[in-house]
């Protein structure tokens, strides 16, 4: 008998079963769980049990597979089995002839949200919080506990596909008007109550599907509606994925096949997907990067040990311009106080503003409230006085890039702060040790990287000065999982790890243009790559005048140094293009020209740089622009500025959005091998320069095809 899930009958005959699954903080889809759940129609045939009602005694509902169990398969059989053993349960369930109500008390994703779609009502605490859905496509999997086909039958094909091929959540308003919720309740008292009243007023429940006369909600695949829906799904889908994710493909198939067959035989041809997704290269490295390693990140993988957590209270925020003022907000979302402060306070005011905009709008919305906007506002304190930034735990400085007003605002700070409070700085491209120079003490200066908008980007990069304390990291560390972003730790280098390799992807497009590759080819290979967007449109949005900028700062700074500068191949063209006037998005200008009605590329461009007669196949480009940034990431692990792999690969998706079916820049040299990559790189160095030769670590490891991770 399972402990994963207990029951009690109560005197009116309704049995309430509770998962708790033993030793996890959250339900998920373990033997121990699915066992009870294997468990309960027997438990519903005493006939003394009239109903059910499905709950969980932790703060979620269940929230979906264990995807320890899911990387052990190394055949297609066992996802199969797996997943038809789970439906079979399910089926148990939902055809024992009494009701089955779930009262979701938290979130209920995944292959939680299927066990509640197997259930014959579902009734959720009104939480603008809660999460319900299917979430599996973002590690490249489609629900196979019947999800797919249940929701088919509930919402029809078109809310289906877009439920399981974006796996958004569902907020439990948006579940209630789309009717997979029958009720809302106010509290946990009140949900057992509602699905006690629902138990007793449906005493035969049956799911729709298993009436005689059921028909699928809009028809089935073979209604003119839908016939003319399905025709365009898949370009729809690709002008997104760009066929780089094959889940998505397998869910359009799983739920047009599905629409033509009866609800059993449907079932079994989603296990068929499903066990494709599982064995998919793609879920492979999703999992891998997105699931195994983030939660390592977020466990502390990266932190010092031995050393007490943290907490910020009261925050310090130097400089309220476009970061400053986000770094205030997020920070005060997570219920900091923050000093914001800047050098007039109307500039100070204007940062402040920024998180009230933002506010504003989630009013609007319907996702807050007045007085939560006005209590977080409250707590952002708008000044251009240093005394209030007495007591602060922590001060993050975000003044202009500039070495000279950075070490001044430092040394004011400091005068102000405890002895052992951390001091860090946002600088995107200047190194940390350099700036900790101004720093009376240097082992508690850290760099704390924030990408733009702050309010939005997920990411925070660490970065380690020669100087910085294990503890001041640990703080830095503490304080963005604090504020909810995922930290990445590196150490500290020209560029950082995030700007200096995404840096690659930017500038090999750029070298192609200047060979005389067709700039539109360029563009959709960053596309077809499977990056946010091509890298010419990104070097427009930076600018190109930064670009030049940041090189011609580095070629200085290294000239000081002694080294020598080795010019990125297409810092030429980005030269070009500035002595013209075409420095970017911000000028209306730059490889693209920009109006009211958006942005087209510059005829001018292949002018400038004509195209060649002959053409390369669009592979080559491809390959171009991911081997330049998995190559520039294992040099960073070479280099130790990485100092983990999954820091690579996180960072990689989260800070500059690099192809995440691949499961991140360094899962792309493991997925492929690293004898394969250096091969392949080799052959790219030969034809287009020696930036392409593979980092020293990865031809060590080519000797015996050794992975760089694990
Ligand atoms: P910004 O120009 O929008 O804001 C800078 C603010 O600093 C202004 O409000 C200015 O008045 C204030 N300031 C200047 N001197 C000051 C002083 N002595 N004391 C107090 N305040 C002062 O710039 P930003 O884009 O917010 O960038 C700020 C920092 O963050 C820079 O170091 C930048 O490199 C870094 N950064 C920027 C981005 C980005 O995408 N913009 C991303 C990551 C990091």
């Amino acid at each position: 008998m399972s402990h994963a899930i207990t029951t009690e009958l109560g005197s009116d005959g309704i049995l309430v079963a509770t998962m708790n699954l033993p030793g996890r903080p959250m339900n998920v889809l373990a033997d121990a769980l699915v066992q009870g759940l294997s468990e309960l129609p027997a438990k519903m045939a005493d006939p003394a049990v009239k109903g059910m009602i499905l709950t969980s005694g932790k703060a979620d509902f269940c929230a979906g597979a264990d995807l320890d169990r899911l990387v052990t398969w190394t055949k297609p059989e066992e996802p199969f089995e797996g997943s038809m053993a789970l439906k079979k349960i399910l089926r148990a369930l939902e055809t024992q002839g009494k009701p089955v109500v779930a009262a979701l008390n938290g979130h209920a994703l995944g292959g939680g949200f299927e066990i509640a779609l197997a259930c014959h009502a579902r009734i959720a605490l009104d939480d603008p919080g809660l999460k319900l859905g299917q979430p599996e496509v973002k590690l490249g999997l489609l629900p196979g506990g019947g999800g797919t086909q249940r929701l088919l039958r509930l919402v029809g094909l078109q809310q289906a596909m877009q439920i399981c091929g974006e796996g958004a959540d569902i907020p439990v308003a948006k579940a209630r008007a789309m009717g997979l919720l029958v009720d809302v309740a106010r509290d946990r008292d009140e949900l057992v109550a509602k699905a006690r009243a629902w138990i007793a007023a449906n005493p035969k429940a049956a799911q729709p599907w298993d009436q005689p006369k059921f028909k699928i909600p809009g028809g089935d695949s073979r209604a003119p509606a839908t016939v003319q829906m399905l025709a365009i799904a898949p370009s729809v889908a690709a002008a997104k994925s760009w066929g780089n994710y094959p889940a998505i493909t397998h869910i359009m198939s799983c739920l047009f096949e599905g629409g033509l067959l009866d609800f059993d035989n449907a079932c079994v041809v989603e296990s068929r997907y499903f066990a494709a997704c599982v064995m998919s290269r793609e879920a492979r490295n999703m999992v891998n990067t997105l699931w195994f390693q983030l939660n390592a990140i977020k466990k502390g993988a990266s932190r010092p040990q031995g050393i007490a957590r943290s907490q910020v209270k009261k925050l310090g925020v130097l400089g309220a311009g476009m970061m400053g003022g986000g770094i205030a907000y997020v920070s005060a979302r997570a219920g900091i106080e923050v000093v914001l402060l800047d050098t007039t306070q109307e500039a100070a005011d204007r940062g402040k503003a920024y998180g009230q905009g933002l506010l504003d709008k989630a009013v609007k919305k319907g996702r807050s409230t007045p007085e939560k906007r006005d209590a977080l506002l409250a707590r952002i304190k708008a000044t251009t006085s240093y005394d209030d930034l007495q007591g602060c735990d922590l001060v993050v400085e975000a003044v202009f890039e500039d070495r000279a007003i950075k070490a001044e605002v430092t040394k004011k700070a400091e005068a102000r702060l405890g002895a052992d409070k951390v001091f860090a700085s946002n600088t995107s491209t200047l190194p940390i040790t350099g700036l900790a120079q101004a720093s009376g003490r240097p082992q508690h200066f850290i760099g704390l990287h924030f990408f733009s908008p702050v309010d939005k980007m997920p990411l925070v990069e660490i970065i380690v000065g020669k100087q910085t304390s294990d503890a001041t990291l640990a703080q830095a560390f503490d304080y963005v999982l604090q504020i909810g972003k995922t930290p990445i730790v590196v150490n500290d280098s020209r560029g950082f790890y995030t700007s200096r390799v995404f840096g690659t992807y930017v500038m090999e497009g750029i070298a192609m243009l200047k060979e005389g590759v067709h700039p539109r080819s360029i563009e959709v290979a960053g596309l077809q790559a499977g990056m946010p967007m091509p890298p010419l449109a990104l070097q427009d949005e930076v600018s190109l005048s930064l670009g030049l900028h940041v090189a011609e700062q580095t070629k200085k700074d290294l000239a000081a140094e002694g080294k020598a500068y080795a010019e990125p191949a297409g810092m030429a063209v980005v030269r070009q293009l500035c002595e013209i006037g075409r420095v970017g998005k911000k000028a209306g200008q730059g490889f693209y020209d920009y109006d009211a009605a958006g942005k087209r590329l510059w005829p001018g461009l292949t002018a400038m740089f004509p195209v060649a007669a002959e053409q390369p196949p669009q592979r080559e480009l491809i390959d171009r622009l991911l081997f330049a940034q998995a190559n520039e990431a294992a040099r960073c692990l070479d280099e130790q500025v990485l100092r983990s792999v999954a820091d690579g690969n996180i960072g990689s998706i989260f800070g500059w959005g690099f192809a995440p079916f691949h499961g991140g820049a360094l899962q792309f040299v493991d997925a492929m091998g690293t004898r394969a990559f250096v091969a392949r790189a080799r052959e790219l160095a030969a034809r287009y320069g020696a930036r392409f030769e593979p980092a020293a670590g990865l031809v060590k490891r080519a000797e015996t095809n050794a992975p760089l991770g694990g």
